[in-house]
């Protein structure tokens, strides 16, 4: 694959902290001319006779002017990131020595890297797979401790192994067919079919598992929705700022989500819950369902993953609220009854509310009391008791989709083995099928595709 795509001979440099004012500023070159061009400003010492993985303190100079004092750290081909010479300069993060100091490199023949550069050659030369370099964006990206988890797991290989395993067992399988065809002529099957059956199954198994653990991939990754809704003076604005009191999540841009609603974001036990509307609840806007079967509303709720209904427990019979959640149910949305304003009632109205429903929780909003309790619940129907496993958590939608495809070829194949189809017809069906998985990690990949993967990086990564 060397040698064919648009100049990856070129030596490229970046910035790769980012822009602005800081204490160190990172600039990284990599390619066959970063110690001949890196050598030219760093008189001191000639960095040809340096050993990789070295660091050396010196001047940068552009003829006699001084650029400034830097560390450079040195990696040699192959031992580096990107598999190539690399030379990492920390520089003082003024963003005017920067510039000085990238200029007098690219005047030198060295051209800016376009985003996600460093990271693709590393790819193209074989230190990562597609699916982990790829998670290296999503690591770049993580602001919660699973989103972090997910991310270094994949980039780790994790993921890749698990394709690795289910790819050496198609290959296994593809040749017992393979073999059979050899001998077509004699009407033989040397490949157990009861065997190939057994080997598709698990094969199939293994798709779902990872197909399946999209859902949570995607909940971590992106967060989860939430929705508070109920009638107004119920509490929500108090129940909204009792949650956001100790979890409110920083959280930069995360690439892909559109943001047309004002949200808040909770960050607990390491997931992101996005409250969707809280311009709504803040305002205490009237159209904030003053009953269910509000068209508005129900939009409101179909988007949120979870609806939390809260309502004041003394203005509420046991009968109001049945109707609620039956409509609720029909509806499929899935949710939690909050009885708010506890600290009013006596503990046997809340008996018999507990007696009819199994999905509500007893809070006092405005004293903090039962705000755990929500949290639990929303952490417990997000990851019904996934996440701690070590399991891989596919969070990667064009992973998904390639699994989809794959699983599609399996189902084709189990169904030639039903159906008893020749060997041959089989085999083409494997082949397919390791198509798909090939497509995931790299090994078949074409140079558009991987310019839009890496087109979503970050400069310098
Ligand atoms: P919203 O219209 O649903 O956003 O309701 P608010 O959060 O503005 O609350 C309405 C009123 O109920 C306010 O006066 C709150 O102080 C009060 N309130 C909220 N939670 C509780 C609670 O747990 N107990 C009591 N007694 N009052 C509460």
């Amino acid at each position: 694959m060397s040698g064919q795509l648009m100049g990856w001979d070129d030596t490229i440099v970046a910035l790769a902290t980012p822009p602005g004012i800081g204490a160190i500023g990172v600039i990284r070159v990599s390619g066959k001319k970063t110690f001949d061009v890196m050598n030219e400003l760093f008189p001191s010492k000639d960095l040809h006779q340096q050993a990789t993985h070295t660091i050396h303190v010196g001047f940068l100079k552009e003829g006699e002017q001084v650029l400034d004092e830097v560390v450079l750290s040195l990696f040699r081909n192959p031992k580096s990131y990107t598999g190539e010479d690399v030379i990492e300069i920390s520089c003082h993060g003024s963003p005017f020595i920067q510039q000085q100091v990238m200029a007098a490199i690219t005047s030198r023949g060295v051209r800016l890297a376009k985003p996600g550069e460093f990271t693709q050659r590393a790819f193209l030369n074989g230190k990562l797979d597609l699916a982990q370099a790829e998670a290296v964006a999503d690591l770049i990206a993580s602001n919660t401790a699973a989103s972090q988890k997910a991310a270094m797991h994949t980039m780790r290989g994790g993921f890749s192994n698990d394709l690795q395993a289910l790819r050496e067992q198609l290959i296994s399988f593809s040749a017992m067919i393979e073999l059979e065809l050899d001998f077509s002529q004699e009407d033989v099957e040397f490949a157990d079919r009861t065997a190939l059956n057994n080997l598709i199954h698990t094969l199939s198994m293994a798709t779902h598992r990872l197909l399946h653990s999209f859902r949570l991939g995607n909940v971590i990754k992106n967060g989860v929705q939430v929705a508070i809704i109920g009638k107004p003076n119920a509490g929500k604005s108090t129940l909204l700022n009792a949650l956001l009191n100790e979890n409110r999540a920083i959280v930069s841009d995360i690439a892909g989500t559109t943001r047309d609603t004002v949200e808040e974001v909770l960050n607990i036990d390491g997931i992101l819950f996005r409250l969707i509307d809280t311009a709504g609840i803040r305002e205490h806007t009237q159209d904030l369902v003053e009953s269910i079967g509000i068209e508005k509303s129900l939009e409101k709720m179909r988007a949120a993953d979870i609806v939390l209904y809260l309502f004041d427990i003394n203005e509420i019979t046991p009968e109001q609220l049945q109707q609620i959640s039956g409509d609720l149910t029909r509806e499929d949305i899935n949710h939690l009854l909050v009885a708010n304003k506890c600290d009013l009632q006596s503990e046997a109205l809340q008996q018999q509310f507990s007696a009819l429903f199994s999905n509500i929780i007893f809070i006092a909003a405005r004293d903090n009391r039962g705000i755990d309790l929500v949290k639990q619940e929303l952490v417990a129907r997000t990851i019904g008791g996934q996440v701690n496993t070590e399991s891989t958590i596919v969070t990667n939608a064009r992973h998904y989709d390639a699994l989809l495809k794959l699983a599609g070829a399996l189902d084709d194949v189990q169904l030639g083995l039903d159906q008893k189809v020749p060997g041959d017809l089989l085999a083409l069906d494997i082949r397919q099928a390791l198509h798909y998985l090939g497509t995931i990690t790299g090994q078949i990949t074409n140079e558009d595709q991987l310019d839009f993967i890496f087109s979503k990086f970050c400069i310098g990564k």
